[in-house]
C-alpha cells in the first residue's frame, strides 16, 4: 500500500530529508508545522548536547531547484522496480554533509518507511557512526538504487544504469568532500570494476575527481561480527577526513 501524506507530513519529511531535522529510527510524534526555527548564528557556536541536536533543526533553506528534483525523483518510472515498490527511496541527511554513504538498494524496511539505512542492518551502521561520534544528520545517506528490488534481489545492470544519474545529481548538489561506498555493489557500480570488496576497502578511489572510500556493507557486518572494529575503523577515517571527528 502506498502511503499517502498530508500536508504537514510532507513538511514534515521535507525537513527531515534535508537536515533540518533527523528523526532517529522511530517515527517520532508530528510537531505541527510551527516549530521554532534558531538563528543561523546560534547553530554556529558551541553548545552543550543536548541542545546542539536542537541546533541542527537550523540548518539552511533547501533550494527550490533541488526540492524539484526530489519531486521529480519520487515519481520516477524509469525502471521495472517502480512496479513492485511501496514508495522510492530518495536519500536522507544534510545538503551541506561533507561525506555522502552509498549503499545498494533499498530493503523492506527502507521501501516502507521511505528512508535508507533504518532496518537492522542501517541500525547497526547508525550504532557504529555514533561510536564514532557522528551523527546520522551530520552526513547523507543513499543508495544507488532508489527503489526496492523484490526480495532484495541484486540490482540488475539496467536498473543501476535508470538510476545512478539521480544519485550522481545529488552527489552534484551536496560536493561532498568524501563519498564512502557500503559494500560491493556501491563500489563496483561507481568504480565500474568487479573486483571485490576485500581488494577495494579501507582504501581510497577516485570517482570523477572526488574521494571514494570502500568499505563493508552494514549487513556483511551482522552476519560477521568480528569485522565491526574494521568497519567502525574505516568510517573513523573517512570521517576523520572529512573533518566530521578530531
Ligand atoms: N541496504 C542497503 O544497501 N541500503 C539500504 O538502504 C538498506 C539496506
Ligand atoms: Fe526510477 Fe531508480 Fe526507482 Fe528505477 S530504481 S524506478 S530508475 S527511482
Amino acid at each position: 500500500m502506498k502511503q499517502r501524506r498530508g500536508p504537514i507530513e510532507r513538511h514534515v519529511e521535507l525537513e527531515r530529508l534535508f537536515g533540518a531535522d533527523f528523526f532517529p529510527l522511530k517515527r517520532m510524534p508530528d510537531p505541527g508545522p510551527h516549530r521554532a526555527v534558531a538563528t543561523p548564528e546560534a547553530s554556529q557556536k558551541r553548545v552543550p548536547e543536548e541542545s546542539r541536536r536542537r541546533s541542527a533543526e537550523a540548518a539552511p533553506p533547501v533550494p527550490p531547484e533541488f526540492a524539484t528534483f526530489r519531486d521529480d525523483v519520487l515519481q520516477c518510472r524509469k525502471c521495472g522496480l517502480c512496479e513492485t515498490r511501496t514508495q522510492v527511496v530518495f536519500g536522507v541527511g544534510s545538503l551541506q554533509a561533507p561525506v555522502v554513504f552509498v549503499g545498494e538498494a533499498p530493503g523492506a524496511d527502507e521501501d516502507r518507511q521511505g528512508e535508507p539505512f533504518v532496518g537492522r542492518a542501517g541500525q547497526l551502521l547508525t550504532q557504529c557512526l555514533a561510536r564514532v561520534g557522528v551523527r546520522r544528520d551530520q552526513v547523507y545517506i543513499a543508495n544507488i538504487l532508489k527503489c526496492r528490488p523484490p526480495d532484495n534481489r541484486t540490482p540488475r545492470p539496467d536498473e543501476m544504469a535508470a538510476c545512478l544519474p539521480y544519485l550522481l545529481k545529488q552527489l552534484d548538489w551536496i560536493k561532498p568532500g568524501r563519498i564512502c561506498t557500503l559494500g560491493n555493489i556501491a563500489v563496483q557500480s561507481l568504480l565500474s570494476t568487479t573486483l571485490g570488496i576485500s581488494k577495494l576497502r579501507g582504501r581510497y578511489h577516485d570517482f570523477q575527481g572526488r574521494k571514494l572510500f570502500a568499505t563493508f556493507h552494514p549487513a556483511y557486518i551482522l552476519r560477521n561480527m568480528g569485522q565491526q572494529p574494521i568497519f567502525e575503523a574505516d568510517l573513523r577515517t573517512v570521517c576523520r577526513d572529512a573533518g566530521l571527528v578530531g
